[in-house]
């Protein structure tokens, strides 16, 4: 069993940590909020005064923060408290240069580094079913994966540093644009006087299908699980989804890609969530997309 330290433990972060120990591990966790500490105390996680003095004794560091900035602000504190060939794997999703930036920062003080940014939200956190995206040497994901299988489903090696960032955000880009194109096409139904059953019959087993449509339908009936049929509560905040369409935007334009819809997608979610829809789910861009004015 590994002694692993776990750094922010908020909405992903408390339950992933909740699985380690589940597991096995012994678990030291570090979060600035009071709360987020108090939460994984209950799960069996330790608290550590400080992050420096949570990864003190771990062979495992994971950090499951917010943004690039806080990724390398945190790994630039710890590191040099983290023993020399230990293990950082940062889940986080983030910009593809700051996760390279944690890459060298992580070889310069001789530890191995794995970026490990993750789908499946909250749900998945706390089932243990998360499928996470690596990038980073065969060495260290050969060490990472069977941690990462106590708190998830699906591990797969996606190539060197930045790989599994990259791998993230293209995904959540195919699934932006295509969840906007589908709730066009249900709106658009609905006034050609088509029932939305019968799209979804015919585009459900047709060369319209995806995952947006068979598995997230944006419409209450057809696929009972989906947000749709609870009001759109997340799921999948549409929030959540502005800030990796932004962060696709950010890497297309540091690479040259040309990425039209996606750079659309981006567009239409930064409206809806300006119009206060930034905690919906991200399939209740429908009712943006029909022109319905948001309930008080
Ligand atoms: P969150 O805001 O609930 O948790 C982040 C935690 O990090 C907070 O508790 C915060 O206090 C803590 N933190 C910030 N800086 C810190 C520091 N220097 N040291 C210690 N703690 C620090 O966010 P979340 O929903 O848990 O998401 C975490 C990451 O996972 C994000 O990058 C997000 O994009 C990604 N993600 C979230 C979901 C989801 O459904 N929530 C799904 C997939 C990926």
């Amino acid at each position: 069993m590994s002694k692993i330290a776990f750094i922010g433990l908020g909405n992903m972060g408390a339950p992933m940590a909740a699985n380690l120990v589940k597991a096995g591990h012994s678990v030291a966790g570090f979060d600035l909020v009071d709360a987020a500490k108090t939460a994984a105390a209950a799960s069996g996680v330790a608290i550590a005064a400080s992050a420096r003095e949570a990864v003190a004794s771990a062979d495992t560091v994971v950090t499951m923060l917010p943004a690039g900035r806080h990724v390398l602000t945190a790994h630039a504190e710890l590191l040099s408290a983290t023993a020399k060939g230990a293990l950082v794997i940062d889940c986080s999703t983030i910009d593809v240069d700051s996760a390279r930036k944690a890459h060298e920062a992580g070889g310069a003080a001789g530890v191995l580094t794995l970026d490990a940014p993750v789908s499946g939200g909250v749900g998945g956190a706390s089932g243990g079913t998360l499928t996470f995206m690596c990038g980073g040497s065969d060495e260290a994901f050969a060490r990472a994966k069977p941690i990462l299988e106590n708190m998830g489903k699906r591990i797969v090696h996606c190539g060197g540093a930045g790989a599994g960032q990259a791998a993230k955000i293209c995904n959540n880009m195919i699934l932006g644009a295509t969840m906007i194109v589908t709730c066009e096409a249900f709106a658009l139904a609905e006034k050609l006087g088509l029932s939305a059953q019968a799209l979804f019959d015919v585009s459900s087993t047709a060369s319209g299908q995806s995952w947006s449509l068979t598995t997230y339908c944006p419409v209450p009936g057809p696929v009972p699980a989906s947000p749709a049929n609870r009001d759109y509560k997340p799921g999948f905040a549409a929030a959540l989804m502005l800030k990796d369409l932004r962060l696709a935007q950010e890497a297309a334009s540091s690479v040259g890609a040309l990425t039209p819809l996606g750079a659309e997608a981006a567009q239409l979610y930064a409206l809806y969530v300006a119009a206060d829809h930034g905690g919906d789910d991200f399939s209740g861009i429908i009712n943006f997309l029909r022109g319905a004015p948001k309930e008080p």
